[in-house]
C-alpha cells in the first residue's frame, strides 16, 4: 500500500512541485559541492531519482539510488534521459534494509520526512541505511531534525471540529435517536491531528523543540518519543491544544542550510500539525503550561500520540496553590484531518480577502458553502480583530444553522 502510493508519478510530482522542499535540497547539495565532489553517495528512497541527479550535478563519483516502489522504472528513465549525469548513477530496486551495495558511502542523501517529521516511519530506514552503508566519517543530508511545539488558541478551529459531531445530536434520524453516539463521535473528531497552514499569531507561548540527531539516534529510540512540555503563556487566553512543526539541517562543510516547515515561513506540502484538545484550558499571561507529548510507533507506519496539557486555574483556590486544569487527548498521526482546502482564519485577515468580502457585500451576493448552505455575512469591519470576532460569529452562525438543519430533519 505504502510503496504503491510512491509508485505513482503524481505523488512524486507533488513532492517535486514543493519548491521550498526541492529547492532547499538543491541549494544544500550545490552549495556543499565539496561534500559530494568525487564521493560515493547513497540516495535512500530515491523516488524519481531527483536527489541522485542533484548529487551527480555536484560532481559525485557515483550515486546508488535505492528505491523500493515501482517508481524505480521511472527513475531509470529519468536517469537515462540525463546521460551526462546518469552515467554516474546506478538505480537499484529494493528496500534499503535488504539491498546489497558494492561499496560504502561517503554521504547519504534522503528525504525521509513525513508529517511532523515522524509519520511514515521512514527515519528508521534512514538510520538503518546509515548503519549498513555509511563510512564511519561519512555525512548525512539531512543531518538533524527538530520537532517544534507551542500551545495555540484558535476558537474557530475548535468550533469547527466540535461541529462535526453535531450530526449525532439528531433525535429523529429516520426515526432513530442518534444522541447515544454523540460523545464517542465528539472524541473521535478530536483524535485527528489537524494538518493545515496557520498564522503564527495563534501561538500563545514561545515554542520548545526536540532534536533528533540522524547521525547518532538508534533505530529503537524512534519507536517511542517522549517530550516533556513546559511553556510560559505570553497572553491570557483559552488554549485549544498543541501546534507542531519541524525543520531539518543540512550540515554541509561549506554551508549549513535549514529546511523549515514553520508557520509563517513559505508553506510546504507538510504544512503544520495541530493537536486539538476536546477540553480547552484557560491561562493568564505569564502562567506556566506543563504537559507531555508521548508518541508511540505503531504497525501502520505511524504513531499514536498521547498529549497532556495542564495549567493552574486562577481565581478560587489560587492562594492554596491553585487547582490544576488538565486536558488529555489520544491522536493517531496516521489519520489527520487535512484542512488545507477549508477556509482559514488567517486568510480572512489579509487585505485581499477583506476586499473580496467587501465586494460580495456591495454586490449583495451571499457566500455559498460547498454544502450549499447560504451564509449571511455580518457587516464588514476594517480592523483585523473585529474580523476575527466576525469569524467566530460566522462559525457560530454555521453552528446555529447546522443545529436548525438538524432539528428540522
Ligand atoms: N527522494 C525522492 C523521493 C522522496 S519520498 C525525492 O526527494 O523527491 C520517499 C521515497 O522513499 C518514496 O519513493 C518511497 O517509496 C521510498 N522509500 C521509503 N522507504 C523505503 C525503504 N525502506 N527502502 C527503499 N525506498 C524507500
Amino acid at each position: 500500500m505504502y510503496f504503491h502510493y510512491y509508485g505513482q508519478l503524481l505523488h512524486q510530482q507533488n513532492m517535486l512541485q514543493d519548491y521550498v522542499r526541492t529547492g532547499s535540497y538543491y541549494a544544500a547539495v550545490i552549495e556543499n559541492r565539496i561534500d559530494f565532489h568525487g564521493r560515493i553517495v547513497v540516495d535512500v528512497g530515491a523516488g524519481s531519482g531527483i536527489l541522485s541527479l542533484f548529487a551527480a550535478q555536484a560532481g559525485a563519483k557515483h550515486v546508488y539510488a535505492v528505491e523500493a516502489s515501482e517508481m524505480v522504472d521511472y527513475a531509470r528513465r529519468l536517469v537515462a534521459g540525463n546521460p551526462s549525469l546518469g552515467q554516474h548513477i546506478t538505480v537499484i530496486k529494493g528496500k534499503i534494509e535488504e539491498v546489497e551495495l558494492p561499496e560504502k558511502a561517503d554521504i547519504l542523501i534522503s528525504e525521509p520526512m513525513g508529517t511532523l517529521l515522524l509519520n511514515e516511519r521512514m527515519l528508521e530506514s534512514y538510520v538503518i541505511a546509515r548503519d549498513r552503508f555509511l563510512s564511519p566519517t561519512g555525512k548525512m543530508f539531512p543531518t538533524i531534525g527538530r520537532i517544534h511545539m507551542a500551545p495555540f488558541s484558535d476558537e474557530y478551529l475548535y468550533v469547527e471540529i466540535a461541529n462535526k459531531a453535531l450530526f449525532w445530536q439528531q433525535q429523529n434520524y429516520y426515526g432513530v435517536d442518534l444522541t447515544a453516539l454523540h460523545g464517542p463521535a465528539f472524541q473521535c473528531y478530536f483524535s485527528q491531528p489537524v494538518v493545515d497552514a496557520f498564522d503564527p499569531r495563534l501561538l500563545v507561548a514561545p515554542p520548545i523543540s526536540h532534536t533528533i540527531d540522524f547521525t547518532k539516534v538508534k533505530e529503537e529510540e524512534l519507536y517511542e518519543i517522549d517530550i516533556p512540555l513546559n511553556f510560559t503563556a505570553s497572553v491570557g487566553t483559552r488554549v485549544h491544544g498543541l501546534a507542531c512543526w519541524f525543520d531539518v539541517l543540512f550540515n554541509g562543510s561549506a554551508v549549513q542550510r535549514w529546511l523549515t516547515t514553520a508557520p509563517g515561513a513559505p508553506t510546504t506540502h507538510w504544512y503544520q500539525l495541530r493537536c486539538v484538545l476536546s477540553q480547552p484550558i484557560y491561562v493568564m499571561a505569564g502562567q506556566v503550561i506543563t504537559g507531555r507529548l508521548h508518541m508511540v510507533a505503531h504497525s501502520a507506519q505511524s504513531y499514536t500520540m498521547y498529549l497532556t496539557m495542564s495549567a493552574k486555574m486562577w481565581g478560587a483556590g489560587a492562594d492554596q496553590g491553585g487547582i490544576l486544569q488538565t486536558s488529555s487527548s489520544k491522536l493517531d498521526l496516521k489519520e489527520p484531518y487535512y484542512r488545507m482546502s477549508q477556509p482559514q482564519v488567517y486568510a480572512w485577515s489579509q487585505d485581499q480577502s477583506t476586499q473580496q468580502l467587501v465586494q460580495q457585500q456591495a454586490n449583495g451576493i451571499p457566500s455559498q458553502q460547498v454544502d450549499g448552505t447560504i451564509l449571511v455575512q455580518q457587516p464588514i469591519q476594517a480592523s483585523v480583530i473585529l474580523q476575527q470576532q466576525q469569524h467566530q460569529q460566522q462559525a457560530s452562525q454555521n453552528f446555529q444553522h447546522q443545529s436548525l438543519f438538524l432539528q428540522s430533519q
